[in-house]
């Protein structure tokens, strides 16, 4: 807070020649005082350092040019524009910038100015430039020049602020505050990184004096925004550092675990719960993050340390992003525990008023070991006898804020976050940066692989006539349509329609149901539960059926409208299938409209490999939208790139895990800058 007071928390109304009104403005655009202003980065440059005379001019070029005001004119063209023109040159060239309907400008220039025009070089018949950018140089105090002969920036502006003006204003800024800024990196820190101090960074970022200047700028700010952020998840996983529960584990638990499945373990299961024996074997409260693709697994291991936690007398919750999941998590996890005797109860939001309060009851008394539901296990008024562990699946969904909501309700209980979409390394250390991590890169063995066809409206007569084969096999389909985001109730109707449609017209002998998320919860389930059954050959869902349904026996995934859905959720869906013993086939119908979407369909077409599939999504979408920043948990960052900046993360990551190593309550004098810039953004975030 501290820093409101300095001078870069200074209004930038109180910078020259901004007043109230211009203010207002910059508020549009997030800035309000001028620290603000000096992170508000130029979103390009323009090469202006090299003026050439008008001799040496090349047309179809962006070029700055000097030259003398020879004359100047105002006249209207035929079509009505009024044109203003100056011609600028020497004995044998002259170049003439021309502005369409600003006639003001004549008041701007005279003859015998010099000047210096910048802009796009063009030879009609003769050489021109249209609305350059320029400067005038004669009368001038010493001024340098903000907008010709250097590097310089351009900014995203809003309307009615200029590029000239908000030039003019960062570089007065500059001038009367960068003096102040102090370095909060430590010495030796930027000694050993080879980083360039603070107001350098500042100065060169909005006017680097080279692009060599520019780059060392970025690096700066940018290392300094991720070694903050690192430096809260440090802190952060240091505060769970605080005593937890002490588990007793041990090899017969193992192998009680191991004989409720019919199957083997496999490896890198074992390796994850040995990972997870481990934590909760120790004082720290477990903090990690489980990653493995659909179907590769990651509920049996969770459902390790369920056990583990209930067998040292203490309460579990698992927490799934959906109904339709969490029923499903409660199903298979009760019926594989059968034989232990433990109380697993679901909560969730369709179940009756009765059994909720009971539910409730048996919570609060200790009587349920596990409990699975969605967010209603960690309502107001929900409270644990002594929560000891909480899973969470799927993550991505929930966020930070969450995860720490749940914390709360237990004391120092363990954590365990799934996540089935698979998240880029860089994105991993940024989201969940304080966490451990297990990862589950192979999928139990047995399993064909999904072969994925992706093809156009001119196919969907043979597409249908698959489906009828399959289905005479004996075999189960999904038939999915998308849900736009604003809630398109168009599209509900459009799912209903094709049911009716495909049902009276197409599949007339075969038994269709429908599913979409607007249908009450008891519907929704029985419908599920008639196909699991095989009381239907094909259903037709929008995209509530996206996480986690898991029927072996459909082996077709038809997806319409494929070109509508992001990677991670084509990969997600394509992952409810291909968990039974036949071949499963994935079919796209999409006809792309855009490069973004035509490469997502061949992208998802081509690979099945998870990790490789999120990187490419990460770098089709941006690191922002990857996540979808609000529910993410991933913080706002104001320069940095998560991608294509991973290098400088990894750095800065390294520094403020060991500084924090050293210094865990920040009292170095040293550390107090940084200690004021984590207050400063990230108070009341991020769970610290
Ligand atoms: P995830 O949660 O990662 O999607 P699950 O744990 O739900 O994966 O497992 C997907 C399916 O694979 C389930 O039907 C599960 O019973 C089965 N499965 C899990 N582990 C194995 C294994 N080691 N061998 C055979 N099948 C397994
Ligand atoms: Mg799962």
């Amino acid at each position: 807070m501290q820093e409101k007071n300095s001078l870069q928390g200074t209004p930038v109304r109180y910078i020259k020649g901004v007043g109230p009104r211009k203010a207002h403005l910059f508020e549009k655009l997030g800035i309000e005082n001028v620290s603000d202003l000096f992170y508000y980065l130029p979103r390009r440059y323009e090469d202006r350092s090299r003026i050439v005379e008008v001799k040496d001019l090349q047309p179809g070029r962006n070029q700055a040019v000097i030259g003398k005001v020879l004359k100047t004119s105002v006249f209207t063209a035929r079509t009505g524009t009024r044109i203003f023109e100056i011609a600028v040159g020497g004995d044998s060239r002259r170049v003439f910038a021309v502005w369409y309907n600003q006639p003001f400008m004549k008041k701007v220039f005279s003859a015998g100015q010099t000047v210096v025009l910048y802009g796009k070089v063009e030879l009609q018949k003769r050489l021109q430039i249209s609305h350059p950018a320029f400067d005038i140089l004669d009368g001038e105090t010493g001024e340098e020049s903000l907008d010709v002969g250097r590097i310089v920036p351009v900014y995203s502006l809003t309307r009615d602020l200029a590029q000239k003006y908000i030039r003019r204003v960062v570089h007065q800024a500059i001038r009367s505050f960068a003096g102040d800024v102090r370095d909060c990196l430590p010495t030796r820190i930027r000694a050993r990184r080879k980083l360039v101090d603070s107001r350098f960074a500042i100065e060169n970022i909005h006017f680097p004096y080279s692009f060599r200047n520019l780059e060392r700028a970025y690096r700066r700010l940018v290392f300094e925004e991720f070694f903050i952020l690192q430096a809260v998840m440090a802190l952060r996983r240091k505060k769970t550092g605080k005593r937890g529960i002490r588990h007793k584990v041990g090899e017969e638990l193992q192998a009680e675990f191991e004989r409720l499945f019919t199957f083997k373990l496999t490896g890198e299961q074992k390796k994850c719960i040995k990972e997870i024996e481990n934590d909760m074997a120790g004082e720290k409260p477990m903090s990690r993050l489980l990653q493995g693709d659909v179907g590769s697994g990651k509920t049996v291991v969770s459902m390790f340390a369920l056990l583990l936690t209930a067998r040292n007398g203490y309460q579990a919750a698992m927490m799934a992003p959906t109904e339709i999941l969490a029923r499903q998590h409660y199903v298979t996890i009760s019926r594989t525990f059968m034989p232990l005797g433990l109380n697993i109860r679901l909560l969730v939001n369709g179940i009756d008023p009765k059994s909720r309060d009971k539910i409730q009851k048996e919570l609060a008394e200790g009587e349920a070991d596990i409990v699975i539901g969605t967010h209603s296990l960690f309502q107001e008024g929900i409270n644990y006898n002594n929560l000891g562990l909480v899973v969470i699946d799927e993550q991505h969904k929930f966020g930070v804020m969450q995860r720490k909501t749940l914390r709360r309700k237990g004391r120092m209980p363990d954590t365990l976050v799934m996540t089935a979409t698979p998240i880029p390394r860089s994105l991993v250390l940024t989201v969940f940066g304080d966490m451990d991590i297990s990862l589950l890169k192979e999928k139990p063995t047995g399993r064909e692989p999904v072969t994925t066809y992706w093809v156009g409206e001119d196919r969907r007569d043979a597409v249908y006539s698959f489906i009828r084969d399959e289905a005479g096999k004996g075999r189960q389909v999904f038939i999915v349509y998308p849900r736009v985001k604003e809630t398109g109730s168009s599209d509900i109707k459009s799912a209903e329609e094709m049911y009716r449609h495909l049902q009276k017209d197409v599949f007339a002998d075969l038994r269709l149901a429908l599913i979409h998320g607007r249908m009450r919860s008891g519907e929704k389930k029985k419908v599920m539960d008639d196909f699991r059954r095989g009381n239907y050959d094909i259903l037709i869902a929008t995209t509530v059926i996206e996480v986690g349904v898991d029927i072996p026996n459909v082996t077709v995934m038809l997806v319409e409208h494929a070109e509508r859905y992001g990677l991670a959720q084509l990969h997600q869906l394509r992952g409810r299938i291909g968990r039974g013993r036949h071949r499963s086939y994935c079919i796209l119908l999409g006809e792309p409209k855009t490069d973004a979407s035509h490469e997502r369909l061949s992208t998802i077409a081509g690979t099945d490999d998870g990790f490789e599939i999120a990187e490419k999504d990460l770098d089709i979408r941006g690191s922002g939208e990857f996540l979808g920043t609000r529910q993410s948990g991933l913080p706002e960052l104001r320069l940095g790139d998560i991608a294509k900046d991973f290098g400088i993360m990894e750095e800065a990551r390294e520094e403020a895990f060991s500084l924090i190593k050293e210094d865990p309550g920040l009292n170095d004098p040293h550390n107090a800058g940084i200690r004021q810039n984590i207050v400063e953004r990230f108070r009341g975030k991020l769970g610290i």
